[in-house]
C-alpha cells in the first residue's frame, strides 16, 4: 500500500487543496494531509485551527489522516512509513520553487518521489493567501473555501476570535 504525504501551510485549506486531496485518495492506499509547523512564516489560523479546518473537510473521504509537523518533511516521510510526497501544480509560476524542493527531498532522501497532481481548471488561480485577502476586503470567497472554512475565517478577520 503506497503512503502519500501532502504537505503545505493550508491557511487556510481551499477547495483547490481539497480537490488535489480528493484525486490523491483515489490513487494512494493513505493520504496523509501535513501541516507544515513554520515557526517563519506568519500565518492567520493556529496549527491546531489550521488541522480542525482540514479535518472536518475530509471527514468524508475514509483514508485521509491530518496531522502536523515540524522540521523536515522528509523525516516525516520516514516516520510515517509513506514513499511519496504530494504537491500540488496551478501554473508555472509554482515550477521552479516545486522543482528546487523536490531536488533538495531527492538528496536529502534518494527513497523519496516527489508526484505532482493538477487541479481541475477552475482552482489554477486559487491560493489561501488571496483567500485571505479577499476575505478581508469584505469579498464573496464562497466559491472557494467550504463553509466551514468561510465561517471561520470570517469570525477570525471580525475580530471576535482574535487573529
Ligand atoms: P505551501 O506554503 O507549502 O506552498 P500551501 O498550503 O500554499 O503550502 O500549498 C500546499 C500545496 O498545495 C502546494 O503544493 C501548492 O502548490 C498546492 N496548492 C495550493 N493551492 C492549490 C490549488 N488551488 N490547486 C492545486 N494545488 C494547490
Amino acid at each position: 500500500m503506497t503512503r502519500a504525504l501532502y504537505p503545505g501551510t493550508f491557511d487556510p485549506i481551499t477547495n483547490g487543496h481539497l480537490d488535489i486531496i480528493q484525486r490523491a485518495s483515489q490513487l494512494f492506499g493513505v493520504v496523509d494531509v501535513v501541516v507544515a509547523v513554520n515557526t517563519r512564516k506568519t500565518s492567520l489560523f493556529s496549527v491546531e485551527e489550521r488541522l480542525e479546518m482540514i479535518r472536518e473537510c475530509t471527514r468524508h473521504i475514509p483514508n485521509v489522516e491530518v496531522l502536523s509537523h515540524a522540521g523536515l518533511m522528509v523525516d516525516c516521510l520516514r516516520k510515517r512509513n509513506a514513499q511519496v510526497l504530494l504537491r500540488g501544480l496551478r501554473a508555472v509560476s509554482d515550477f521552479e520553487y516545486e522543482f528546487q524542493m523536490a531536488l533538495m527531498n531527492k538528496k536529502l532522501d534518494p527513497v523519496c518521489e516527489t508526484v505532482y497532481l493538477m487541479p481541475s481548471e477552475k482552482y489554477t488561480y486559487l491560493a489561501s493567501s488571496l483567500v485571505r485577502e479577499l476575505a478581508g476586503l469584505g469579498g464573496d470567497i464562497s466559491e472557494f473555501v467550504p463553509a466551514v472554512v468561510e465561517a471561520r475565517l470570517r469570525r477570525k478577520l471580525s475580530g471576535s476570535e482574535g487573529v
